[in-house]
């Protein structure tokens, strides 16, 4: 059977299907009565003493927390009294107790109280899914070249895949720029979202040949068709290996100014990746996805860690790092941010950073120490008015203050630039460039909020065209801008590697394009093709 999507990495794979099935609504499920309620407690317990004997003990101690909860008076026996006294049904029972429980915490000053809301959550999640007998599938064990197929994952739910194990991932929803697509790409992995009816059609162990190029899913295909891709994938990673010879490329314009080829990272792994793939620098360090995948917030002390080892790492390179841009479709369960009914024109990266100073703080002091490594840069996320930019460039003032006078050793004079991604911010360019050292243009929230087409919904992913002229005349407006103020000006969204476009925001003049690590090569390779580009090994 054969199904189409949309294919958003360069990359074909034939594997097994991993089927990532969501816990029916309550109202599908058959009456579950006190009995079962009992066993998946019991099931519960042993799950969670196991792994508490197969993590470190720091990781321990957050799972022994939740056996304490299922000892918990309030917890389990408000359950049980709810299903045996006035004849709940089990699951909405543990619903409503475990949403209580969390909503309880949730209302506490204490940051430490506040957190335990996401332990009542994943020990509430885990009492449903024994209740229901749905397996919990470890994204982190995976048998090898694993086919995840699922409705969606969330970003967090990607950033924790096994990449050494998981090869593909085919998603019913998401848009070929959501974060989720984003992290895949970092992964390496053959992605296709947007198909419909996957999974209707296929079940765990189906053999799966997932072709990311053109949007193809082929489900337990015949020995022709196999035959077919295996030479398909031959030829393509054999074109894949023909770009070697550009890793130690470097670009320039016939007056003598570097044309960046940065690369998009997410973690220090990402980092070193970029190195071998020879990235010229650092366009965009999302941050936030060192968030994702733990429990805690990172502290001052391990940021700090992080981003002086990626910028050692990118010696006499400049290396952006952008401020935590949480929010839209990326959410914190340990955050605890209130639901919004439009979250990507809701309390997003800068909005939330300003609202949340000492979480800003922390971050801007950790980078203003880790920059006394190297060409680190500040970039910050989402401004959307010259008030914003002034409050953030304000907290950066006081962090500086703070340090100096705590006698912390930090850089004083780094360069401070911000994303364009907002219309509003494009249109006054003018004036920010003003205002900062430089600036990146983040297309993928450019072009989803000049169109008014979301950037993760499958069903409007012809209209999401950063081609389209409205949004390529911000983009050279904004670079004109950025060069009348002597600023140079990046891009960071997906649009920089896209083969189509590179010839028009070359003709720009563009002054770096920051992609992702499976592009870094192909960029510089039509780059090159540009007239008036040329290179140095
Ligand atoms: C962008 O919007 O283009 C961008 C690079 O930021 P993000 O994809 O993280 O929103
Ligand atoms: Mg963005």
């Amino acid at each position: 059977m054969i199904l189409t999507g949309i294919g958003v990495t360069e990359k074909i794979i034939i594997g097994t299907a991993c089927v990532l099935r969501e816990i029916p609504k309550t109202a599908a499920v058959p009456v579950l009565g006190i009995e079962e309620f009992r066993t998946a407690l019991e099931t519960s317990r042993k799950q969670i003493e196991a792994l508490i004997s197969s993590v470190p003990a720091d990781q321990g101690a957050i799972f022994a927390s939740h056996l304490n909860f299922l000892e918990d008076p309030e917890f389990t026996q408000e359950m049980a009294k709810l299903i045996e006294q006035e004849g709940w049904d089990a699951v909405r029972a543990v619903e409503k107790v475990s949403g209580d429980l969390q909503q309880s915490f949730r209302e506490f000053e204490e940051p430490y109280l506040q957190e335990r809301a996401a332990d009542v959550r994943d020990l509430g999640e885990r009492i449903l899914r024994n209740l229901l007998g749905k397996e919990e599938t470890d994204l982190s064990r995976l048998q090898e070249q694993t086919i995840l197929v699922a409705a969606d994952l969330s970003p967090s739910q990607t950033a924790r895949i096994d990449g050494a194990h998981v090869t593909g991932l085919v998603t019913e929803q998401g848009g070929s720029t959501s974060h989720t697509v984003i992290l895949a790409k970092a992964r390496d992995l053959a992605a296709v979202v947007g198909c419909t009816n996957i999974l209707a059609s296929v079940q765990t162990g189906d053999s799966l040949i997932v072709d990311a190029l053109s949007g193809t899913v082929i489900i337990n295909a015949d020995p022709e068709q196999i035959q077919i891709y295996r030479d398909k994938i031959q030829k393509l990673e054999a074109e894949q290996e023909s770009r070697q010879n550009m890793i130690p490329v470097q670009l320039f314009r016939t007056d003598g100014r570097q044309v960046v080829v940065a690369a998009n990272i997410g973690s220090e792994e990402d980092a070193r990746q970029a190195l071998e793939k020879g990235a010229n620098g650092v366009g965009l360090f999302r941050t936030e996805f060192l968030f994702l995948d733990r429990d805690r917030m990172p502290s001052e002390e391990e940021q700090y860690q992080v981003y002086r080892r990626v910028t050692e790492l990118f010696a006499g390179k400049s290396v952006v790092i952008r401020t935590l841009d949480i929010g839209g479709d990326k959410q914190i369960p340990y955050l605890l941010m209130p639901a919004e009914e439009n979250p990507f024109l809701g309390v997003r990266a800068i909005r939330l950073c300003l609202k949340h100073e000492e979480l800003f703080c922390t971050q801007l002091k950790a980078l203003l120490r880790a920059a006394l490594a190297g060409d680190l840069k500040i970039m910050f996320p989402m401004i959307g008015s010259l008030g914003e930019l002034h409050q953030a460039q304000e907290l950066l003032r006081r962090c500086k203050a703070e340090l100096s006078g705590a006698g912390i050793p930090f850089r004083e004079n780094l360069e401070i630039g911000m994303m364009i991604e907002i219309p509003a911010a494009a249109i006054q360019a003018d004036e920010f460039a003003r205002e900062v050292d430089f600036f990146s243009i983040g297309t993928n929230d450019l072009t989803q909020y000049t169109l008014a087409v979301d950037r993760g919904n499958p069903e409007l992913n012809r209209l999401y065209d950063f081609m389209h002229p409205a949004v390529t005349t911000l983009i050279k407006h904004t670079i004109e801008a950025a060069h009348r103020q002597g600023i140079p000006c990046f891009m960071c969204g997906e649009m920089a590697s896209s083969p189509e476009a590179i010839p028009l925001l070359a003709g720009y003049g563009l002054d770096e394009f920051s992609v992702n690590l499976s592009d870094i090569s192909r960029t510089k390779m039509i780059l090159l093709k540009q007239e008036g580009i040329r290179h140095f090994r």
